[in-house]
């Protein structure tokens, strides 16, 4: 789970990131006024075009209880844990971040939508295998605990405690293993340790999950066979 206080802030809390990471990055880098107008001068036009929504005024259309996966219910997450974005328009999404709750289903809806918290993911998996969707895929939730891994990165949290092997049913394997080959289906990352990982994964971070009792191996076998079932015979969600 991303829950630490301090998470908003590592984040940046609500703040609108800089016009392009990559530009914002190498000018902080540089440091100087001087390194920010070439990198501004140098985004490529459609670029810029990516950067509309940032405009007051101009926000993608979004419908009012949208999901990104089939089979997943819509519960909203505070506005003040995530922050409006335009992915993978604005940033490429190429991660998937693993996070177990340390607490019930009920527990991670409630403290996602509670504005006090500062984190949520965009998934919470039950043990039976229900899903909600907290946060559309397109923006970017504080979940990872650094802002660059959240831009990057889709997050889906699980019910139950790291420590405790039998948090984590078959049910919850095979209904997150399918969330997540959709994911990797939509935005072309590829079913491997490198892009699929844990929260304790992240850089800098100080959380465990999902902890020693997730098998990543059928973890990743589950998502390999989803993402290989032919369109038609896909298991619903
Ligand atoms: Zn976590």
């Amino acid at each position: 789970m991303g829950a630490e206080k301090t998470e908003s802030t590592e984040d940046g809390g609500n703040t609108a990131p800089p016009p392009g990471r990559a530009v914002s990055r190498r000018a902080l880098l540089l440091g100087g006024t001087a390194a920010v107008g070439v990198g501004v001068y140098a985004l490529a036009h459609d670029e810029l075009g990516r950067l509309r929504w940032r405009i007051p005024g101009v926000v993608k259309k979004r419908k009012e209880g949208a999901v990104d996966a089939r089979g997943v219910q819509w519960t909203a997450a505070s506005s003040a844990n995530w922050r409006r974005a335009d992915r993978p328009d604005d940033y490429e999404i190429d991660r998937v971040v693993i996070h177990v709750v340390q607490g019930s289903y009920r527990t991670a809806l409630k403290v996602f939508k509670d504005p006090g918290h500062g984190a949520a993911a965009h998934y919470v998996v039950r043990k039976d295998g229900h899903i909600a969707q907290m946060i559309r895929e397109l923006d970017v939730a504080f979940h990872a605990g650094s802002r660059d891994m959240n831009e990057r990165s889709v997050g889906i949290e699980h019910e139950g405690f790291v420590d405790k092997k039998e948090s984590f049913t078959d049910a919850m394997y095979e209904a997150s293993a399918r969330l997540t080959a959709g994911i990797c289906e939509r935005y072309d990352i590829p079913v491997d340790r490198k892009h699929i990982i844990g929260h304790v994964e992240v850089e800098g971070t100080d959380h465990t999950d999902p902890g020693p009792h997730w098998d990543w191996e059928r973890y990743l076998r589950l998502v390999r066979r989803e993402r290989d079932r032919p369109a038609r015979t896909k298991a619903p969600a």
